[in-house]
């Protein structure tokens, strides 16, 4: 019996007709696909995307060297080596993010207490040599001058959250 089903099945294009049903259906139906990258979906102020370091409205770096966020990092991405300047305030020497070791999680902004090192909303990166996502102090500093606007606006929304 199931072969002989099978067989009109076959014979009357039964499955195609299905296929074909269903493709119009979405032919008229409004389009959820967006155009990337020249069309982007809204994005969370809380979007975990490439870290940057921020500085103070008078250029001073926010980040006291407390090395919370070396400690509490899961994958172990963040270097920090410090010393103390002459005016008795300890700054970081050294602040390294090995992105390639990095998930994400965002444990490193949620423990800083100067809201110093940020995820920002910046996801289109890339490396295409070995050493190129490993982000220097320099590089995370120079990250958040170019983005301060942007980062201080999406914490200011989502303040009340926190
Ligand atoms: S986001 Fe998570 S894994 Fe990445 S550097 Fe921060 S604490 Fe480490
Ligand atoms: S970025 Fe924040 S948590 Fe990390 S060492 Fe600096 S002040 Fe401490």
């Amino acid at each position: 019996m199931q072969a002989v089903k099978d067989f009109i099945s076959t014979f009357m294009l039964l499955e195609l007709l299905k296929g074909l049903r269903l493709t119009g259906k979405y032919f008229f139906a409004r389009k959820i696909t967006i155009l990337y990258p020249e069309e982007k979906t809204p994005m969370s102020p809380r979007f975990r995307g490439l870290h940057a370091l921020r500085r103070y409205p008078n250029g001073e770096e926010r980040c006291i060297a407390c090395k919370l966020c070396e400690a509490v990092c899961p994958a172990l991405a963040i270097t920090i080596e410090s010393t103390q300047r002459a005016d008795g305030t300890r700054r970081t020497t050294r602040y390294d993010i090995d992105l390639t070791k990095c998930i994400f999680c965002g444990f490193c902004e949620e423990s800083c207490p100067v809201d110093s090192i940020v995820e920002t909303h910046i996801h289109e990166y890339h490396g295409e040599q070995r050493g190129d996502l490993l982000f220097t102090k320099e590089m995370l500093l120079a990250v958040g001058d170019r983005y301060e606007r942007e980062i201080a606006s999406a914490r200011e929304t989502d303040a009340s959250y926190r």
